[in-house]
């Protein structure tokens, strides 16, 4: 086949450069390998760029997502409620500090968690709501701020797809009571593994940064420094989560090229708009509303089955056979096997999130594809969509 002499466009990779190899070099000459001076910048730059007046730097965006659940103090019995289209661990998080997800359906233009949904599986033990900024559309947060206000429930902002995320002018994770970002390889911004948690309150930042290192009440930083001491104080069961200045260097890189690499992905954004545009599919949903902006982490195209004589599952496997690396996001929580016997969740529950999900492909978007892999992907997603029109 003609794939075989072309270079494969992988999914997603990420963009490094001399200054992120420079950084971690320097890190790894200076004996701060682990949680150290550079983590306390990072903590302190992105915090400055997101806006949020704490920031707690963790491991992962699921450790920011079990340590926001910990310090809002969700437990067994509680309830929390979140979306289907999302990746597993905004689940698994719920469940590993004991309280039962609830799931409730997206809504059908953004995709993102549907306030009135929500508001309809709103019990007596309700205790959080986890929206997920899918994509990285912003999810309409001043609703959710005044439906959480309205019950007295904690807001977690799941914003792995967040960063460069907009709601009303003000970047997202700045809305909830905690919000975690992701800083995992393929996300808009790299650490390799990472994430940082914001949240609005002193004493809870003070409790994440307790929780995130054994429950000791001092971190390593200070207890090594000249100005430290040897003793502390185990004051909860803590976990192992703290982030090392190898990977918070990587991320002050990353910061100071993250508008740099923002404006290559809207570029290669225009180029899928005006190409997809008259084709046999769905665009992405995109903000309408003054002052939100999409963070475009992910570009999905939906397939219009009615105009398509190929499903999903074929159309990927056909890019695939030319050379384009393809993702679908996200195989709906409710279809997993795990939830469905442990939650009793099933297929048919969410008939929005199924829907979109069964149709629905994710195509490479990333600073480092050039425009001429861009073209590659449009003529490619394009021809294969004429040979089995309608
Ligand atoms: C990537 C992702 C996570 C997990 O991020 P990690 O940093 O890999 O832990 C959580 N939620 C969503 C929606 C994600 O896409």
């Amino acid at each position: 086949m003609i794939a075989k002499d072309l270079d494969f466009i992988p999914y997603a990779l990420p963009l490094i450069g001399e200054e992120e190899i420079a950084e971690v070099v320097d890190s790894l000459r200076s004996g701060w390998i682990t949680t150290g001076p550079k983590v306390k910048r990072f903590e302190e730059a992105f915090g400055a760029f997101v806006g949020s007046p704490h920031s707690v730097a963790v491991n992962s965006c699921t450790a920011g997502l079990h340590l926001s659940l910990l310090a809002a103090g969700i437990k067994p019995g509680d309830e929390v409620i979140t979306t289907p289209l999302t990746f597993c661990a905004t689940v698994n998080t719920i469940l590993h500090v004991g309280a039962t997800p609830v799931l409730a359906d997206v809504d059908p233009v953004s995709l993102n968690l549907s306030v009135a949904e929500v508001a309809r599986h709103i019990t007596p033990r309700t205790r959080a709501v986890v929206p997920v900024h899918y994509a990285g559309n912003p999810c309409d947060m001043a609703a959710f701020r005044e439906l959480a206000d309205a019950h007295g429930l904690v807001l977690i902002e799941d914003a792995a797809h967040a960063i460069g995320t907009y709601h009303r002018g003000r970047h997202a994770g700045t809305f909830g009571d905690f919000a975690s970002f992701s800083f995992y390889a393929t996300k808009n911004l790299t650490t390799a593994e990472g994430g940082m948690i914001a949240c609005r309150s002193e004493e809870a930042a003070e409790r994440l940064r307790v929780l995130a290192l054994h429950g000791m009440d001092k971190d390593a930083f200070k207890r090594y420094t000249a100005a430290g001491s040897w003793f502390y104080q185990v004051v909860a069961p803590g976990y192992k989560y703290n982030m090392t200045d190898l990977a918070a260097g990587l991320g002050l890189a990353q910061l100071a090229r993250f508008e740099a690499m923002q404006a290559v992905r809207f570029s290669h954004v225009a180029r899928y708009q005006e190409a997809f545009g008259a084709a046999p599919f769905d665009l992405p949903p995109a903000p309408i509303a003054e002052g939100d902006a999409h963070s475009w982490h992910l570009y999905l195209l939906r397939l219009r089955e009615n105009e398509l004589a190929i499903d999903r599952d074929a159309f990927a496997e056909a890019l695939k056979e030319r050379g384009i690396g393809i993702s679908v996001h996200f195989i709906p929580i409710h279809l997993h096997p795990f939830y469905q016997q442990h939650l009793g969740f099933r297929e048919g529950d969410h008939p929005v999130a199924e829907a979109n999900y069964r149709r629905m492909i994710s195509l490479p978007l990333y600073p480092k594809m050039t425009p001429e892999q861009v073209d590659r992907v449009v003529e490619t997603v394009l021809d294969v969509a004429r040979h089995h029109g309608r």
